[in-house]
């Protein structure tokens, strides 16, 4: 079991993009960016991330990769960074080493069926980011060492800000997660 540490501070690349992407001054969201950490990092959401990972199933799936979590209800302004339906993600760290994030909240709610599916998903960027198929490069996100930001930050803003999947679902790393996820779901359905 193992806690990620939430530590990241906005690159200028960041900044610019959020700052267009939610039209707020940078200077906002340095703000939010550092009650999120303190928020990530409190002893009540390790604690409850902790717990999270004591269920056998959940630590079965996520390995040894790192966790942290956060609490959309505990949300100071930087809720609104987030997807309001987005259960789990993936991010990397300054080492370009992947760890999950998990909304706490929205996660406790879904039956188990819809966790294991959720976590099987981003176990699919896990090793898209391991394998460096895809990588992030100076905020800039890469696949198959093409860069995609342009279209990701597009297909982000419109998840994020128009709670709208469609070009997101495009992405071609999000096209093999949703294929492997379904696949999942089928086999899950069997045994069910
Ligand atoms: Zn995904």
């Amino acid at each position: 079991m193992k806690i990620h540490n939430y530590e990241i501070t906005p690159s200028e690349n960041d900044l610019n993009e959020g700052a267009g992407m939610f039209g707020e001054p940078k200077g906002k969201i340095i703000e939010h960016c550092k009650s999120f950490v303190e928020h990530t990092n409190s002893s009540e959401i390790v604690s409850l991330i902790k717990t999270l990972l004591d269920i056998a199933v959940v630590n079965s799936i996520i390995k040894d990769t790192p966790v942290c979590g956060y609490d959309t209800d505990q949300d100071t302004g930087w809720g609104k960074y987030f997807p309001s339906g987005q259960v789990v993600a993936v991010d990397v760290d300054e080492n370009s080493a992947p760890y999950i994030m998990v909304n706490i909240r929205l996660f406790c709610q879904i039956p188990t069926q819809k966790k294991l599916i959720s976590l099987v998903h981003e176990m699919v960027h896990v090793e898209q980011f391991k394998s460096k198929r895809m990588q992030k490069v100076s905020g800039n996100i890469f696949w198959l060492g093409d860069n995609w930001n342009e279209e990701f930050n597009r297909a982000q803003q419109e998840l994020i800000v128009n709670d709208n999947d469609q070009l997101y679902r495009k992405l071609p790393w999000e096209v093999e997660a949703y294929y492997l996820e379904n696949k999942f779901e089928e086999k899950l359905a069997k045994i069910a």
